[in-house]
């Protein structure tokens, strides 16, 4: 029987992922479209001055399943590292290191901040209890006190995904907050100590060209295997199977021509909401209008590249305080450790925000300042003044889950299982927040029911229930 024709959608690590194990076991001819510079999407990678930089602090987490971890180090090789984890948090006034460790929260914890999480601890008697329904409030605060809540995790949820902690879902938390309970933190503190170290605790893996050097390679690979890869094509629009053994029709633009490409599979990585949108017609109002109630929160990248070796020894600073408008600072030259280029650093900045807002248009120049003053305000000012000041935006960095958000989320699903021969997954597909890791299992998995050129639907809702219970790692 001939490989079926799967047309896929996005060149992150889920369209990578699955261009490659379709190609490598021989499961589908694949031909796919990224509309970007590059592979890797948000996960993906840019030169700038002789340095690789990454769309905010990327690193490769020791919980990448074991299959997976096999075949990124088999394609990187030596140019996959191992690294420390080496960050710092700014908590009312103090750099407390990130890992938590023992000796320094002694040492460096705010004493009022200590002695209210202690006594949130003692008072704590029934785990998981919330009171105020299942929020993002107040799941954190029924299970991680109300001043770890009010100190740390409310203002920085309102930063992340800008809504009040009270109009984010429980499943936020309960998705996000990794160290979700006191016993959760306990055993992140521990992992700092000889002899309670988890496998992998403290550490990260990171590819010397950037973290979209992953991408990059299952990219290659899958182009040296046979797929179709177009870098910088994007698709328009898309027409469904006119019968059902009709073929997809996808119209895409790429260096400088248009295309109609025809696919007996359509896998869509891109967000869902983008998708129904993209789709000709077909599409009932009321997908189309719960596509406009499945929000994602946007992102700036601020990158000032600086004159001097080094700004820290940090690889990232994050700062949940209301006060410092950017969540977090990474330091690139200190996550691959190789010492280039010489005589100058570029610091990355991440300013979450919505597209309508008053900073999603303003200049490189004015977020530069924007970015000087928030350090300047924690006792970090620029050491001199910026060589260079760029930037970069992502329209979906984060899905937010407002809460209700099941009920428009689940109608689009709904839709797209009514469609044949249509798949949406990856991070913007199922809206799901996620690691690359999580991103590459699902390519595998969607690859993997693959089976007799048809797609096992059965399966793909097996697998979906493993991919629900994602926890995103920090
Ligand atoms: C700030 C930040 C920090 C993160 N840190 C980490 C981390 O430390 N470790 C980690 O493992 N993960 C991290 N992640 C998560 C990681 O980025 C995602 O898991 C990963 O990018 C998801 O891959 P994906 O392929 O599902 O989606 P994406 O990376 O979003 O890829 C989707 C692709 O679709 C393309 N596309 C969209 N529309 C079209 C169109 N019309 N035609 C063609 N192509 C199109 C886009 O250009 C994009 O390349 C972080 C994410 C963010 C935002």
């Amino acid at each position: 029987m001939a490989e079926p024709r799967v047309l896929i959608l996005g060149g992150g690590p889920a369209g990578v992922g699955a261009a490659r194990e379709l190609a490598r076991r021989k499961l589908g001819r694949a031909t796919l479209l990224e509309a970007g510079a590059h592979y890797g999407g948000n996960a993906g990678s840019f030169e700038h001055g002789g340095q690789w930089l990454d769309y905010g602090s990327h690193r490769l987490h020791p919980a990448t399943d074991a299959a997976i971890f096999a075949d990124i180090r088999a394609l990187l090789g030596a140019d996959l590292k191992d690294r420390p984890r080496h960050g710092r948090i700014r908590l009312l006034g103090k750099w407390i290191h990130f890992p938590l460790k023992p000796h320094d929260l002694l040492l460096r914890l705010d004493k009022r901040f200590a002695l209210g999480t202690l006594r949130d601890m003692v008072a704590k008697k029934l785990p998981g209890r919330t009171n105020g329904g299942d929020t993002f409030e107040a799941v954190i605060r029924a299970n991680l006190g109300s001043t770890i809540a009010d100190e740390f995790y409310l203002p920085y949820a309102v930063k992340l995904w800008g809504r009040d902690p009270k109009e984010l879902s429980g499943v936020q938390a309960r998705k996000r907050v990794a160290a979700g309970s006191f016993g959760k933190l306990v055993r992140k503190v521990l992992n700092a100590v000889p002899g309670f170290k988890a496998p992998g605790a403290g550490r990260f893996f990171y590819p010397v060209r950037g973290f979209g050097q992953i991408s990059e390679a299952y990219a290659a690979d899958a182009q040296r295997l046979g797929a179709d890869m177009r870098l910088g094509w994007r698709m328009t629009r898309i027409e469904g199977p006119a019968s059902e053994n009709a073929p997809w029709r996808v119209h895409a633009e790429g260096t400088g021509r248009s295309e109609v490409l025809e696919a007996d599979y359509l896998w869509s990585t891109i967000p869902v909401t983008a998708l129904a949108r993209a789709m000709a017609q077909g599409v009932p109002t009321d997908v189309l209008d719960a596509a406009a109630r499945v929000t994602y929160r946007s992102m700036i990248l601020i990158y000032v590249q600086l004159p001097v070796e080094q700004f820290t020894e940090y690889d990232a600073h994050y700062f949940p305080g209301a006060t410092t408008r950017i969540t977090r600072l990474s330091e690139p030259k200190n996550y691959s450790d190789l010492g280039r280029p010489k005589g100058t650093t570029i610091l990355c900045a991440e300013l979450p925000c919505a597209l309508g807002d008053a900073v999603w248009p303003m200049d490189d120049t004015s977020l530069g300042r924007l970015l000087a003053e928030d350090l300047a305000g924690c006792g970090l000012p620029l050491p001199a003044a910026p060589i260079a000041t760029f930037t970069r935006r992502l329209p979906a960095a984060y899905p937010i889950y407002l809460t209700g958000y099941e009920e428009p989320l689940g109608r689009l699903e709904q839709w797209v299982e009514s469609v044949p021969r249509l798949l949406s997954y990856g991070r913007q597909g199922l809206f799901q927040h996620d690691n690359t890791h999580h991103a590459l299992a699902m390519a595998y998995g969607a690859v993997e029911c693959m089976r007799s050129g048809r797609f096992d639907i059965a399966h793909w809702s097996e697998l979906r229930k493993l991919y629900a219970q994602h926890v995103v790692e920090d």
